[in-house]
């Protein structure tokens, strides 16, 4: 009796009925959390600021799942799924909810890490679990995030006779959504941020007949999202949430979201009663740059010499038809950075040669600077050389942009065929270099013609950033006149407050991104000494 009573009691654990969260049995079960009508999700698209052509993608799924007999009547099939594509924190899950959340139907949302697990064949059974639940619950929407995790391609070469786990589940996940089974009425979202890395069968027409492009928020989009957040928050009149949306370029929903957090956050621990513009541009700069640290010991003799660097890529880009427009430069430590310079980079869609010429130029004012004014260089310039050394290689193999090496491009968008080889003989790499190092030395001599042009300048504005720590675009105005060029964005907004539509740009092919050369996102330049 003893015995039996145990083995009663292993097998009752063993199957997790026993409250616990799942026993062994229980681990080829979906993790897939559900929200159903009443649960959770009151996500509507109005709580999805901007991605207007996005949202117009997923209304017709919305329509799809409210509808389906008006497009089948006419012999049209229902869409299995779509493919929202888009870096992080662009309102991926966001819209997948609001699509349920419009629909009134169930949501089923995971994560394609959460098919994976130790034991083999576990994906697939979950796989099928999924879909089963799904089926059960038809019409509903199944979102998987991060379906990299599965869906990236299959590999040529089967792994020496060993049992691909990733392998057997992308199968899986592949003949649920295309098999014989229907699974009608169940829309599959799945939300990325590397669409090219996935296996070109998920991508094919019947599976993810949809590929949605869910892009960083531009300018108009940056103000609607903010006005979402501010809902929420006390502000007072001081707020312009325009300015506040021209200062955070490259920024996502998400960075947004967390600027209004954090701005709040700042305003509660001084005991303010509402959220005042100061309040916004801490919260701003502490993301970009991290927190300040004024503790960190500098010696006069370093604060001079961050000083002058900072002071030289500010006397530079001052200077330069292209370069972004200096917003305020710091010598105040902050996250891992020495001293800080804040841009803002305009908001452009293609960048002409000259725009990298003159970015490349006013990131060397800060080695130019310390040459010509100190007498010696410092490792403070790692970071510059780094981005100008990325930029000019780009400029060169990318986008053909050097006079030497014309039109060509060396980039592989998809990522799979150079692999280790690369495209080009030993004679064309050497060239590549000689050009890489040619762009880089010219702008170099041009950033310290123009600090020699401006040297009292140059000298002013150092000492004004020893002794003050904090200078802003009005200082430099004030020792150098104001700036020759109109920034783009303000010209955006001049015609936008005029009655005319704005001109739509020419349909041109996007540049390859390479993400470290077009990011557009503010940059902290940081003095890098750690
Ligand atoms: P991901 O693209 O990584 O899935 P999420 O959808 O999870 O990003 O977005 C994270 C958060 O960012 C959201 O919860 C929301 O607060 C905010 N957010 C992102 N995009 C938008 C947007 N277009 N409108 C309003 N809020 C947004």
């Amino acid at each position: 009796v003893l015995l039996i009573a145990f083995w009663f009691f292993i097998m009752k654990r063993m199957s997790g009925k026993d409250g616990g969260s799942g026993g062994v049995f229980s681990v080829g079960k979906s993790k897939a959390k559900i929200f159903d009508k009443d649960g959770p999700i009151q996500v509507t698209f109005k709580d999805v600021a901007g991605l207007s052509e996005a949202k117009t993608e997923v209304e017709e799924i919305v329509e799809f799942l409210k509808n389906p007999k008006r497009y089948t009547d006419l012999g049209g099939k229902i869409p299995k799924g779509a493919l929202l594509v888009g870096p992080p924190g662009t309102g991926k899950t966001l819209l997948a909810k609001a699509v349920a959340g419009e629909a009134n139907v169930p949501f089923f949302s995971m994560s394609g890490s959460d098919f994976v697990e130790m034991f083999v064949g576990v994906g697939a059974s979950r796989v099928r679990d999924l879909f089963r639940q799904a089926k059960e619950k038809a019409p509903c929407i199944v979102f998987i995030d991060e379906i990299d995790a599965v869906g990236r391609a299959r590999g040529k070469k089967p792994n020496m006779g060993a049992n691909d786990e990733r392998e057997n589940t992308l199968n899986q996940l592949l003949t649920e959504m295309d098999g014989f089974g229907s699974n009608s009425g169940v829309i599959i979202l799945a939300a990325t941020n590397r669409a090219d890395i996935l296996d070109k069968a998920l991508l094919r027409a019947g599976r993810f007949d949809r590929q949605i492009y869910v892009d960083l928020p531009d300018l108009n989009d940056r103000v609607a999202i903010f006005n979402v957040h501010l809902r929420n928050i006390k502000t007072d009149e001081s707020l312009d949430v325009e300015t506040l949306a021209r200062q955070t370029p490259g920024f996502s929903g998400a960075d947004i979201a967390n600027v209004c957090n954090e701005a709040a956050l700042i305003a509660a621990r001084h005991n303010k009663s509402s959220v005042q513009r100061q309040d916004f541009n801490d919260a701003v700069d502490r993301i970009i740059g991290g927190l300040e640290k004024r503790s960190k010991i500098t010696t006069d003799e370093e604060k001079r010499s961050i000083a002058i660097h900072e002071a030289g890529h500010a006397t530079v880009s001052w200077h330069l038809r292209y370069a972004s427009p200096l917003i305020k430069v710091t010598i105040v430590p902050r996250g891992k950075a020495l001293g800080a310079a804040w841009y803002l980079p305009e908001e452009r869609q293609i960048t002409p040669t000259e725009a990298l010429l003159d970015e490349m130029c006013s990131t060397l004012g800060g080695r130019a600077a310390e040459e010509l004014f100190l007498g010696h260089i410092s490792t403070g310039a790692a970071n510059d050389l780094e981005r100008v050394t990325k930029l000019a290689y780009a400029m060169v193999a990318y986008y053909g942009m050097s006079s030497k090496l014309p039109n060509l491009c060396y980039y592989d968008s998809t990522g799979q065929q150079y692999g280790l080889s690369k495209p080009y003989s030993e004679e064309r790499a050497k060239d590549i270099d000689a050009e890489v190092s040619r762009l880089i030395n010219e702008q170099y001599e041009r950033a310290k013609q123009i600090l020699k042009q401006y040297a009292s300048g140059h000298g002013e504005l150092a000492d004004t950033l020893i002794s003050r720590e904090v200078i802003f675009t009005e200082d430099v105005e004030r020792i150098f006149g104001p700036r020759q060029w109109k920034s783009r964005t303000d010209e955006i907004f001049a015609s936008q407050n005029e009655p005319k539509a704005l001109p739509t740009p020419p349909a041109i092919p996007a540049l390859p991104d390479v993400s470290e050369e077009t990011d557009n996102t503010p940059k902290a330049e940081s003095t890098d000494n750690d």
